[in-house]
């Protein structure tokens, strides 16, 4: 037998049982003759100790023993001596005085230490994966994790919803990124795809009559890295039959309170419940789509009042059918111009040609660009956004999205710099009338969600004039700023999908290959359906409080798509590529 007891276990109301324990060997300290050793395992951690007068071979054993390796010992728990309880550890009343100990195994000295977490290269970490994970934080991230999980399944089970597993390899599924291809060894030339989601799949679930459906389900996306993405990621994924937009929201967000309830209990939600802000208003206000309201600095329209300016550069946005903003931020008057330099980087980054801004100081506005406007311009700004001595006004003039998006990041920076953001709260909210299309850099129109999302009714006659003025029925659900889910209603109806295909100049032949089992489903008595998928990776980091969702993933790729513990991708030997049909033609 290898163990009575977990590390966690034992009390003084243990005191005198003969116990046995297995674990590693977290920390070791030789006290002029005593040696302790804090064992620990999955659960937690006990001292036990070695004392030469207690047991004499098990003592001389201790003395080889290095962290990390794995022991068995057996013992008699004893009451530590009064003042030396450890009122932080569970099992910290107690401690094992041993007579057996048995070398499970040794260990190399790790690369890095266990017993306590250092600024460690991720690169380290992710190679020695499995000795990252015995470190006390990650190994209570993959516990929330899988606790996370099991109330989802417990709630979607209450809730009537059946869990059904779709395939793996399947063929592609449009989410808007490129496909990981599977050569098809039977079938030379053919491949199967990994799903960027079960899209597809849960919707033919609602055409089967199964009414409420979710998964856990692994969806996998061939993007080049940007951000906080990983190659293959986890949804909680979801569709409903005959509901509309308020019942999708409904259950999510009865799920998301009862998650927060159990796993974030210190937090408070902002409102319930939750509030809905269209796309629109969203951008306007806070410059995102996925804004962070736990704070106010509200972004307000100065177009109309700047539209014949003198000034060129807000004339000519606003003549280019773009738009003027404006972020009030209150007493930042006396910021140093290095971080107002900061501000206007980031505005940079996100877009913006440069950041003009008001200085509101010693009872006049400082600031390079006024001798451009006039003294009614100035006075409508400094009334329309509410500024007085003391603050700063900052200014973007682009094209819609832009001008929203790079004002929204310097309202962000501005927030966090200021200490605004309450970080006890949680902040969700619904974000929906998005676009049913957007045109592409190329030109080319695309859907915003996926070409099945079902346009809004008042919206379907635009269909034929004015597609790009089509709002769909889509909706996204944010926390704290982060986006952690995203659905729509569907199309159920087979000549609107054919429409949809036909604005997106799918030509029939093509949506035929691609989608024709969809188009067929749909004319045997599809039934009015929606859904959502969540980013339970993301959602699992914000309740961690997590910087990334590398953390609360057991084995996640590097930065660069790289699997970096089992050192994936690899070459394959020839002979097995041929059998998969595949020639390579360039190995860079
Ligand atoms: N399949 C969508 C996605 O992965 C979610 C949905 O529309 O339910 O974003």
């Amino acid at each position: 037998m290898y163990r009575t007891n977990t590390c966690r276990e034992l009390t003084a109301k243990d005191e005198g049982k003969t116990v046995t324990l297995s674990g590693w060997v977290h920390r070791r300290r030789d006290h002029g003759g005593l040696i302790f050793i804090d064992l620990r395992d999955r659960y937690g951690l006990t001292q036990v100790v070695f004392d030469p007068k207690f047991n004499k071979e098990s003592h001389a054993t201790a003395e080889d023993v290095r962290p990390e390796y794995v022991l068995k010992v057996t013992g008699e728990v004893r009451k530590r001596i009064e003042g030396q309880a450890n009122p932080n550890m569970k099992t910290g009343e107690i401690e094992i005085y041993i007579n057996e100990i048995e070398i499970l195994n040794e260990s190399k000295t790790p690369p890095f230490e266990i017993d306590q977490e250092k600024d460690v290269n991720e690169e380290l970490r992710l190679k020695y994966r499995y000795l990252d994970l015995r470190h006390d934080r990650m190994r209570n991230n993959i516990i929330l994790r899988h606790k996370m999980i099991k109330e989802i399944r417990d709630f979607m089970d209450k809730e009537g919803f059946l869990e059904i597993e779709t395939p793996i390899l399947i063929k592609g599924t449009p989410e808007g990124s490129r496909e990981y291809l599977v050569p098809s060894r039977l079938y030379p030339g053919k491949f199967f795809v990994l799903p960027q989601s079960p899209q597809q799949l849960k919707q033919m679930l609602m055409i089967a009559g199964f009414d409420k459906y979710f998964q856990i389900a692994r969806c996998f996306r061939d993007e080049d890295q940007r951000g906080d993405r990983q190659p293959e990621f986890t949804q909680l994924d979801m569709e409903m039959s005959f509901v509309e937009e308020k019942d999708v929201m409904k259950v999510n967000e009865d799920l998301l309170i009862d998650l927060t309830k159990k796993f974030a209990p210190d937090k408070k939600i902002m409102k319930t419940p939750f509030p809905v802000m269209s796309y629109r208003e969203a951008m306007d206000t806070y410059g995102s789509d996925k804004p962070d309201i736990r704070f106010e600095l509200p972004i307000v329209d100065i177009s109309d009042i700047v539209k014949n300016s003198k000034f060129g550069v807000f004339k000519n946005a606003v003549i280019n059918n773009g738009v003027v903003k404006a972020l009030l931020v209150n007493n930042i008057a006396d910021w140093p111009r290095g971080d107002l330099d900061k501000l206007e980087e980031l505005a940079k980054i996100h877009g913006a040609k440069g950041l003009a801004y008001f200085v509101y100081k010693e009872g006049e506005i400082k600031s390079p660009i006024t001798k451009f406007l006039s003294e009614k311009e100035i006075d409508e700004i400094t009334k329309k956004t509410g500024a007085k001595t003391g603050d700063i006004v900052f200014f973007s003039a682009d094209e819609y999205v832009t001008a929203c998006e790079s004002l929204g990041q310097v309202r962000l920076e501005c927030g966090r710099k200021l200490d605004l953001i309450d970080e006890n709260v949680f902040a969700y909210l619904w974000i929906n009338e998005f676009s049913m299309f957007e045109k592409k850099k190329d030109g080319q129109i695309d859907t915003v969600h996926h070409p099945f999302t079902r346009p809004s009714d008042e919206d379907k006659k635009l269909l034929e004039s004015k597609p790009e003025d089509a709002k769909a029925i889509a909706y996204d659900i944010v926390l704290n700023g982060c986006e952690i889910g995203g659905g729509s209603i569907r199309i159920h109806e087979q000549s609107l999908q054919q429409k949809i295909f036909d604005i997106l100049k799918i030509t029939p032949e093509d949506a035929e290959m691609r989608f024709g089992h969809m188009l067929e489903a749909f004319s045997y008595g599809a039934p009015p359906h929606g859904g959502i998928a969540w980013g339970l990776d993301r959602l699992v980091m914000l309740f961690a409080g997590e910087p990334n969702i590398r953390e609360v993933i057991a084995f996640p790729k590097d930065q660069k798509a790289k699997d970096l513990t089992l050192g994936a991708p690899s070459v394959i030997p020839k002979k097995d590529v041929a059998e998969a049909n595949v020639k390579i033609i360039n190995t860079n």
